[in-house]
């Protein structure tokens, strides 16, 4: 969307103005989350819900470009329109705002200066540093607090102190996971896997939470708030952080509004803003624990996908190594033994002379040319592995004999016929000699791999850079 693009020949043509847009979106959600706070405040209280400081610090966290005096001021002028427009006065307006961004900016200071950044939630420290930071901003806001209470609201300095503290504390935890763990890009959802399980099966521990949540109202009482905590806590170990982050924060704000319109009555009067700050603060520290165990296991999942990634697959061009190629042979041998299976075995001609030549780099940047030619020429689901030095295996499932001879033909041939320039603007060139073994019976794999072989013995034997079949 580009908000200030001007259509040429117009009046303003030349004056583009999409520098504008972050701050704007910036002041426009500070303006839109201030207001959802004023209008959640109590009358002449501090506000019950202030999403506004979370939400900017998490912007500015999370996207570090727009940690700049701009984007500052854009938020300024969000905070400012949201109090006038709600009638405030410009003196407490201008208090209020100045605390809302003191807090945001010790955070963001702090930050910059002391923690490295959070990653999507997606390093061991990350988390950790998100309570760091979390701290840090909502101490900056009650040493404001602490001049702002008594002298807006006439209170106790201790007071202003522990009601801006733990506010703006359960407010961080509350969104800040959210925000630092919304993914850059959606494409990366993986809805192919999803589609592996069904719909009631991936939604149920979203769903328990719903129900628990909802369970709290009706079977009313103290011990039950917590509940909904063993719901999260499946979805931290089913989803992915992002969604486990956005039911906990359905969860923190469903509790928050359920205590204060007295659908869940506690042994506390909250007749006081400490007692109700002090069910606020446990109900934010216990939503920590499904974002830590989430944290952890997307993180733990990560790493196992890299080990079993670089466990069958080739490091010099991405192929699969030659254990995948076993595995997959043998796979395919006992899943679908009706099927036709036709199974190519490369070795490139003289590849020793390329190394003694040109060096064993020029060689490696060989072996990865020829794989991505192999790749271009099969579907992307057939299996191409590197089963030794130079020696490439292809396994082609549902091809006719022909088809498999011509898919063999078009790699030896482009492979061939292209060349491969070396850093230094060399061409090189080279062939290979491939040879192919059909069946339509089951055939045990090691057999149809020895097969393979003496088609490929024979391939080099009748003058390489060549196709030959077993019969
Ligand atoms: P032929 O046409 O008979 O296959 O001759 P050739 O030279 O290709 O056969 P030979 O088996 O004698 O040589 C294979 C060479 O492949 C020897 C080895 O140095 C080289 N090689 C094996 N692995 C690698 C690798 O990872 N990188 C590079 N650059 N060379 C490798
Ligand atoms: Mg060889
Ligand atoms: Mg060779």
């Amino acid at each position: 969307m580009l908000l200030f693009k001007n259509k040429p020949g117009s009046l303003f043509s030349g004056f583009n103005a999409l520098w504008l847009q972050k701050p704007l979106i910036v002041g426009l959600v500070v303006l839109v989350a201030a207001l959802i706070g004023i209008y959640t405040r109590p009358l002449d209280l501090l506000a019950n819900l202030w999403p506004a400081n979370a939400i900017l610090l998490g912007i500015f966290l999370r996207f570090p470009s727009t940690q700049t005096p701009l984007h500052l001021c854009f938020a300024f002028i969000g905070f400012v329109i949201a109090d006038m427009m709600t009638g405030s006065t410009l003196e407490k307006t201008l208090l209020l705002t100045t605390g809302n961004l003191v807090s945001v900016c010790s955070g963001i200071i702090f930050t910059r200066k002391y923690l490295d950044n959070f990653d999507s939630l997606l390093k061991t420290r990350s988390i950790l540093n998100l309570i760091i930071v979390a701290l840090v901003s909502s101490a900056a806001a009650g040493i404001c607090g602490m001049f702002i209470y008594p002298y807006l609201f006439n209170g106790a300095v201790s007071d202003g102190w522990i009601f801006w503290f733990v506010s703006e504390l359960v407010h961080y935890i509350a969104f800040l996971p959210f925000i630092l763990a919304f993914p850059k890009s959606f494409k990366t959802f993986n809805l192919k896997k999803a589609g592996d399980i069904s719909f009631l099966t991936l939604m149920a521990p979203a769903l328990s939470v719903l129900f628990l949540c909802l369970l709290v109202v009706l079977i009313d009482g103290p011990g039950m708030v917590a509940i909904p905590v063993l719901g999260l806590l499946w979805c931290a170990l089913s989803y992915r952080i992002f969604t486990t982050a956005l039911l906990t924060l359905f969860f923190c704000l469903w509790t928050f509004s359920a205590v204060s319109f007295g659908y869940i009555t506690l042994p506390l009067t909250l007749s006081t803003w400490g007692e109700l700050m002090a069910l606020r603060f446990s109900v934010a520290v216990i939503s920590l624990v499904p974002i830590i165990i989430s944290s952890f296991m997307q993180i733990k999942r990560q790493e196992i996908s890299k080990l079993a990634y670089a466990a069958n697959h080739d490091s010099l061009t991405g192929a699969f190594n030659r254990h995948a190629f076993m595995e997959s042979l043998n796979q395919k041998f006992t899943d679908k033994p009706t099927n036709s299976i036709a199974l190519l075995l490369s070795d490139l001609d003289h590849f020793k002379s390329i190394n003694d030549q040109y060096g064993h780099p020029s060689g490696d940047a060989m072996l990865k040319h020829f794989y991505q030619i192999c790749r271009s020429k099969v579907r992307s689901d057939d299996v191409i592995a590197r089963i030794g030095g130079e020696e490439f295996a292809v396994i082609l499932i549902g091809q006719d004999k022909t088809t498999a001879c011509i898919i063999a033909d078009r790699i030896r041939q482009s492979f061939a016929e292209s060349e491969l320039e070396l850093e230094n603007g060399q061409k090189l060139n080279a062939t290979t000699s491939i040879g192919i073994v059909y069946s339509e019976q089951n055939i045990h794999p090691e057999e149809l791999i020895q097969q393979a072989d003496l088609a490929l013995y024979r391939a080099k034997e009748n003058g390489r850079n060549r196709v030959e079949s077993y019969e």
